[in-house]
């Protein structure tokens, strides 16, 4: 097969202007486009050809040297066809059609010739964990009621858009009829629909099913924080599953709290423990330890365990557990409990005498929040 003639392709003359050329190849780009002519096989071999054409024509050179040599000027082959692959085609058509011009919805928003890959609804879930589960991570079994097409259920084609997806309308612009594309309205783009299904099922074949999805919670999450699982959320006919959204939830521990990564705990000491000293057994978040209260400890004094924090969702390091001391001062003193406290009332030894090293409150939390 010879080849034909690129002015006779574009149908138009051989001193036509860029802009004339530009026309008539939008005009067959669009007559001859594969969205509007699927699995026609002449109509894409007009359509490369037509492209091939414009390729030369649109270029000052390449067309000089096409009107001296013909198409072994511009390394042109025998063959019919052009030499041009899809997407140097539609590469080109952001250069002919511009951006934001009504060829946009022509073309489908880059759809070439395939309906868009529909997804399935998210499901969300919430989740709470302990304050021992989001220090160390935590694998969970839950259950998620997912919509899922019903296997019994089958499907015909889409006789509103012939299984495309899209549908076509046709449009008048400056330019002349413009026909274009968007999603079918009785299908909603799937270019399926049911064909039989089995009672239980809804209008689209399908039916909530409880399933039991293990999650792996890493360390260190927060509450608010949301995991996703892809694929696991609701499915849809024709196309791919949404995911699975999980919502953390922090269930407040009766004693520790919780500071970023660090883990905070108000002791309680007596009075003579703090005068004494004395070794306390505090809760962790990975079981109870032993820790030694100096001889002579003021209220308000902070202590650190470092380690015993959470681990960093980031896998960098573990937070500390800081320990508030508060010295218990009694109330509803018996009568020998008074006296013995009398006899102290003036020791000089009893008077408080804070020193530069006993820093204030505000000192304390500036040190151990920052
Ligand atoms: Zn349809």
């Amino acid at each position: 097969m010879s080849k034909r003639d690129y002015y006779e392709i574009l149908g138009v003359d051989r001193n036509a202007q860029a802009d004339e050329i530009k026309k008539a190849y939008r005009k067959i780009a669009i007559k001859y486009h594969p969205d509007k002519n699927p699995d026609d096989k002449e109509s894409e071999e007009k359509f490369k050809e037509a492209a091939e054409a414009y390729e030369i024509l649109s270029n000052t050179e390449k067309r000089q040297k096409y009107d001296r040599f013909g198409h072994q000027g511009v390394g042109g082959g025998s063959h019919a066809g052009g030499s041009m692959n899809m997407d140097d085609i539609f590469s080109q058509f952001g250069d002919i059609f511009g951006g934001g011009s009504p060829f946009d919805s022509f073309f489908g928003g880059g759809s070439r010739g395939g309906r868009r890959t529909r997804k399935g609804t998210n499901l969300r879930i919430k989740i709470k964990l302990t304050l021992e589960e989001l220090a160390n991570g935590v694998e969970k079994k839950i259950k998620v009621n997912r919509l899922i097409v019903d296997s019994n259920t089958t499907f015909k084609n889409c006789q509103t858009c012939n299984g495309t997806g899209q549908v076509r309308k046709v449009m008048n612009t400056m330019l002349g009829q413009m026909m274009s594309t968007s999603t079918c309205p009785a299908c909603g783009g799937a270019g399926q629909m049911v064909d039989q299904r089995a009672a239980g099922t809804d209008s689209s074949g399908m039916k909530r099913q409880e399933e039991v999805i293990s999650i792996k919670i890493p360390s260190g999450v927060t509450e608010g924080m949301q995991l996703s699982m892809s694929g696991k959320g609701n499915e849809v006919p024709g196309g791919i599953p949404g995911d699975l959204l999980i919502v953390i939830e922090e269930i407040e521990d009766e004693l520790l709290k919780r500071d970023g990564n660090n883990v905070i705990y108000d002791l309680y000491i007596s009075f003579p423990q703090a005068a004494l000293g004395d070794n306390v057994e505090v809760p962790t978040i990975d079981g109870k330890v032993k820790i030694k209260i100096d001889p002579g400890t003021q209220g308000g004094k902070m202590l650190r365990l470092r380690g015993k924090g959470i681990k960093d969702i980031d896998g960098y390091g573990k937070g500390d557990q800081l320990i508030h001391v508060n010295v218990w001062t009694p109330k509803n003193l018996s009568k020998e409990e008074k006296i013995m406290l009398e006899s102290l009332m003036g020791a000089k030894n009893f008077e408080p005498n804070p020193s530069r090293q006993d820093k204030t409150f505000f000192e304390r939390m500036k040190e151990f929040f920052e």
